[in-house]
């Protein structure tokens, strides 16, 4: 079977918590605190894996949970971090958070991207000894990790991709140009499942051509097979349009141009624009004047390039190929699909904050900054802007300074410091 979306439920581990501790030792009457910090928690992290074509293994699992972060102990241990979870996909695969319909990420290079961060761990009471405070006896709890349900689509990824009505010829012609062997048959909707081949050109050229599955007629009002497959052709470069110019099943070859196109267009006008090859398939069997028709047709009232083949017999094939690679050169790459997920940060309604200094440390006491603390990922510098803006938009920033904050100086958060840097 063929399954190429899916939806999923992923869950980066939760943060360890910090540890209230004291140092214990014979003869030492009362140590001061040692409880370590919590570990991270695992993330879930995506990766390409080129044995995969399909994403039928999410069919049977569908929730995906990373380790927690361990609890820190005593004596400043600080926890172990969690494992992050990595979930192998077929690569072009387009992740998206289900609840704003944005994309996440799109897995079509090799890069593991992490979609769910895992929690931090709680500082442990260690931290939060101060000259004034000398035995703290709270730690703090460790961050949830980041969940969220989320849609897998596989888009695959060619540079030219076949289309036609059922048995046109699509799978034969690939057979002959590429080293695909899909299932060829007599009958419609014998493919199944897109397959790619990489038609190599020489000098180590090659190019990736997709068999897309049958359209039929309503294809892109989900009628029929057709549909599921239609977006499997949005990423490719070119299109080539396989016609049956013999009318071997009483049809005729215009019409059926027309159409494919106009499916192409109702999925997506876009993709209804897409740079066109016409291949006017089975010549063997059609008439010269069925073929000078068709041509008359795709050249003259179309505009676009013809190529009339035989794909039973390889005769015209070469001459397609070519015509491919050339228009392929001056083609845009393989489209991707850039990520526009916003990551969802709590809107507190009272966004207060109150600010002490002791010793030059500035502790910033502000209950709804520690959820937005708790979605930032400080390893990453996108989310380490997002907050510095948080901190910007809502005042603290220039409360700081007003304080006489200088450069270098240290911020405490919940028991996160930093140094304040303008
Ligand atoms: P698809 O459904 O578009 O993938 O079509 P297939 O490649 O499975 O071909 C359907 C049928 O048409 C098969 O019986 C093929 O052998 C036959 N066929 C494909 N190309 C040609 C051709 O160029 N000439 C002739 N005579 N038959 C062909
Ligand atoms: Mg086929």
């Amino acid at each position: 079977m063929f399954v190429d979306s899916v939806k999923i439920k992923i869950k980066a581990g939760d943060g360890g918590d910090g540890a209230v501790a004291f140092h214990r030792e014979k003869y030492v009457a009362s140590g001061g605190p040692d409880g370590g910090d919590g570990g991270k928690g695992g993330d879930v992290v995506f990766q390409v894996d080129d044995n995969l074509s399909t994403l039928i293994d999410f069919r049977y699992k569908t929730k995906y949970n990373a380790e927690r972060g361990e609890n820190g102990r005593g004596n400043n241990c600080t926890g172990r971090n969690g494992q992050d979870l990595v979930i192998r996909v077929p690569r072009g695969t387009v992740v998206r958070d289900l609840k704003s319909g944005k994309i996440m990420a799109d897995l079509s290079s090799d890069e593991p991207q992490i979609i769910a961060h895992g929690g931090k761990g709680g500082k442990g009471n260690a931290r939060f000894a101060t000259p004034t405070r000398q035995i703290p006896r709270f730690a703090k709890p460790g961050f949830p990790g980041e969940g969220f349900e989320i849609s897998l689509e596989l888009k695959l990824l060619a540079d030219v991709g076949l289309v036609g009505f059922p048995n046109v010829g699509k799978s034969t012609l690939i057979s002959v140009v590429s080293a695909a062997k899909p299932k060829i048959a007599n009958y419609h909707f014998t493919t199944l499942v897109p397959v790619l081949g990489v038609v190599k050109m020489g000098e180590g050229n090659s190019f990736v051509m997709a068999d897309i599955p049958g359209l039929i007629e309503g294809a892109s009002e989900g009628v029929g097979l057709g549909h599921a497959f239609l977006r499997h052709v949005e990423r490719c470069r070119l299109i080539v349009n396989v016609v049956d110019v013999s009318g071997s099943e009483g049809r005729d070859p215009a019409e059926d141009f027309k159409l494919i196109n106009s499916e192409l267009t109702k999925f997506s006008a876009e993709l209804g624009e897409r740079p066109q090859i016409v291949a006017a398939n089975k010549c063997d069997m059609a008439t010269p004047e069925q073929i000078a028709a068709f041509r008359s047709f795709v050249e003259e009232d179309l505009g676009l390039p013809f190529f009339e083949i035989s794909a039973a017999t390889t005769q015209g094939t070469q001459e397609l190929v070519a015509e491919i690679w050339n228009q392929l050169q001056t083609l845009p790459p393989i489209l991707q699909y850039e990520p526009d997920y916003i990551p969802e940060i709590a809107e507190e309604p009272d966004q207060s904050f109150d600010i002490k200094v002791e010793n030059e440390i500035y502790y910033i006491d502000a209950p709804w900054l520690e959820k937005v603390l708790a979605g930032v990922n400080m390893d990453d510098y996108e989310s380490l802007q997002y907050f510095q803006r948080v901190l910007r938009n809502t005042g603290i920033i220039d409360r700081l300074e007003e304080m006489g904050i200088q450069e270098g100086d240290t911020v405490d958060l919940f028991g996160w410091q930093f140094d304040f840097v303008y």
